[in-house]
């Protein structure tokens, strides 16, 4: 029996295969979640409903988080189908316009697209949770993760804007695990290391940051999708049941470095 067995958790942020909420969703689905997804727009439709039919579920819903009627509906779908409750929210969803996250940090910078990286990347993890919070807190031992970078707590080279609505993130993560311990819901977020897939292809100098990494983390490989679904579906898992408001990271070691590319 799977340590998730009995679950149910709601998947966001599936792109395509390589999605890191696609990793999450194979590991929770093996370890006995039941699940459901949402997509964020008709063009990306078919491809969640692949990966739902893969792990049994017929339960895809729309959602842009930019728009809070399509945040509403999704919860008062959800209800309908998950009257009970449900257990976990998955939250990895991130968005800042390409000029934003390439070159210098000033020279992208405009009031649009660090509202938008802010609005989208962490902004909306409390928004959903605010939408969930009735039906993660009835069944009494909710869990939300969300994705974070490095970025978030040092400045690197690119990733710019959407550093800034990262650390806003795991602050986000802090306060609402202050406001949700009370009834059972833990938050915590997974601070991953690069990894190849639509929005990471959006950073500038990414395959070089895959490179540097593969060459200096203490593990000398980059992680896979793999490696944050196994830590994902333990961090929401009973397992885990004392732990919230952290930000874990899933990197092969690389944050633990202080000076890289010395022989
Ligand atoms: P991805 O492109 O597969 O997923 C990003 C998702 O965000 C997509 O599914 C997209 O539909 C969704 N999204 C963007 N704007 C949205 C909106 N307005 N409404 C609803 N959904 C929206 O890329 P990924 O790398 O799997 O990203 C998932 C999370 O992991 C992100 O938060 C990302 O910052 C984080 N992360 C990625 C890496 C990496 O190297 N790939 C590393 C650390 C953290």
């Amino acid at each position: 029996m799977g340590f998730l067995q009995g679950k149910r958790a709601l998947i966001t942020g599936i792109a395509s295969q390589r999605s890191i909420a696609n990793g999450i969703a194979e590991a929770m689905h093996r370890e006995g979640a039941e699940l459901a997804f949402t997509y964020q727009n008709d063009k990306l439709r078919t491809r969640v409903e692949d990966v739902a039919g893969k792990t049994g579920s017929d339960i895809v819903l729309p959602l842009d988080v930019t728009d809070d009627a399509q945040i509403e509906a999704l919860a008062s779908a959800l209800e309908r189908r998950w009257s009970e409750g449900f257990d976990i929210l998955v939250h990895a969803i991130a968005f800042a316009p390409r000029e934003a996250i390439a070159g210098e940090f000033l020279e992208g910078l405009d009031r649009k697209a660090f509202a938008m990286a802010h609005d989208i990347s962490a902004y909306s993890l409390a928004a959903l949770a605010k939408a969930t919070r009735p039906m993660l807190a009835r069944r009494g031992h909710g869990a939300i993760l969300t994705l974070s970078y490095l970025g978030a707590e040092r400045a690197l080279k690119n990733y710019n804007v959407m550093g800034v609505a990262k650390a806003s993130l795991e602050a986000t993560v802090r306060y609402l695990a202050l406001n949700l311990g009370p009834e059972g819901t833990r938050v915590n977020a997974i601070s991953a290391g690069p990894i190849k897939t639509l929005a990471a292809a959006g950073i500038g100098g990414f395959r070089q940051i895959l490179g540097h990494v593969e060459d200096n983390a203490p593990l000398r490989r980059n992680v896979t999708i793999e490696d944050v679904g196994n830590a994902a579906a333990f961090l929401c898992s009973d397992l885990a049941a004392g732990i919230t408001g952290e930000v874990t990271y899933v990197d092969c070691g690389y944050n633990i470095l202080g000076m890289t590319g010395i022989d």
